[in-house]
């Protein structure tokens, strides 16, 4: 989806705050280290005056290009920066203070608070922008029931179990090293038994942690691309929603397989799960299709990339919604 001008004008509005406020704290700091160090404060101020002779030299020696050499005169200049800038580490080690303290501070380190990297748009402006632009409201909604901390595996037994407490302690994974591995994930299995769960929990803990989460179920996600695709008017809107689909952290599609299978949704999701791979950026599917199926159902090359980079995982078991039902009614007085 494409953000109107003034939801562009709002993000951009908080890089220049951080901007703001880095600037502010670092002349806060600067201002203690030049009291508490007079010595940093003269070293600093040379640094201007030395390239303003050189640039003097450098004029001077246009009306005379014998006097003058300015290779010598750059590199012996440089020399003299790499010295002082030495210095002035040595001389905050010395006070106490960390070699760094007085190097520029950035929110993300990747845009330096521009929102935008190699003319893309940074992660972290996507974190924004998918908050601003995809209500998040109904995965916060289920989160609020649904997460690790109320993860019960009573509901299996024997092979089951074994099969859930494994990508139980996948999912856990997958949240703990999110930000180091890059991995994808692929739940299948009947109804009921876990995998929409598991995926609201790590959509819980990392929208917690501030990463752009797009939780979309299959049937929401392909009516949203088709109804962009086939409106011309559209088209920057769903350039939009691709940048979003493709950049965001996570993308997960909830219950592949419900859609109306067509060629149109073969390819979309072909397109987004390799440009995702691409980009080096975790999916997570789930879906009541076995392997079999989804090889029958789209084409080879989606089952070929989830098979080859996609964790797989089998749920199975009895229905837990219909176990609690049952286990409701049991508790139930009579009527
Ligand atoms: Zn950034």
């Amino acid at each position: 989806m494409a953000l109107t001008s003034d939801q562009y004008q709002s993000i951009m509005l908080t890089y220049a705050e951080k901007q703001d406020r880095h600037r502010r704290e670092l002349e806060r700091r600067r201002a203690g280290v030049y009291a508490a160090i007079p010595e940093y404060r003269a070293l600093e101020e040379s640094v201007p005056a030395k390239s303003l002779s050189y640039l003097t030299a450098s004029l001077e020696a246009g009306a005379d290009a014998d006097g003058f050499d300015p290779a010598g005169a750059e590199a012996s200049l440089k020399k003299e920066f790499e010295a002082a800038a030495q210095k002035k580490k040595d001389l905050l080690v010395s006070h106490g203070y960390p070699e760094n303290y007085l190097e520029p501070l950035y929110d993300c380190p990747v845009c330096r608070d521009t929102g935008f990297t190699d003319g893309h748009k940074c992660r972290c402006f996507i974190r924004q922008e998918v908050s601003l632009l995809y209500s998040q409201s109904h995965v916060c909604e289920l989160a609020r029931t649904e997460n690790f901390s109320v993860l019960s595996e009573k509901w299996y037994k024997g092979v089951d179990l074994q099969r859930f407490h494994k990508a139980a302690e996948a999912s856990r994974l997958f949240v703990r090293e999110f930000d180091t591995h890059s991995r994808s994930l692929y739940f299948y299995g009947t109804v009921g038994t876990g995998k929409s769960f598991l995926s609201v929990c790590i959509a819980h803990d990392l929208i917690e942690s501030g990463h752009s989460v797009l939780y979309f179920s299959a049937i929401s996600l392909f009516e949203k691309i088709s109804s962009y695709s086939f409106d011309y008017k559209a088209r920057e809107s769903l350039a939009g929603l691709y940048e979003d689909l493709y950049g965001c952290d996570l993308l997960i599609i909830d219950d592949l397989g419900t859609e109306t299978t067509n060629t149109f949704v073969t390819s979309q999701l072909f397109a987004c799960i390799n440009e995702r791979h691409l980009r080096g950026r975790s999916t997570l599917i789930s879906t009541n299709l076995s392997l079999a199926e989804l090889q029958a159902r789209y084409s080879d090359r989606v089952f070929s990339r989830i098979t080859s980079d996609y964790s797989i995982f089998q749920f199975t078991g009895n229905d837990i919604r219909l176990q609690k039902k049952l286990l409701a009614k049991q508790a139930a007085p009579p009527d």
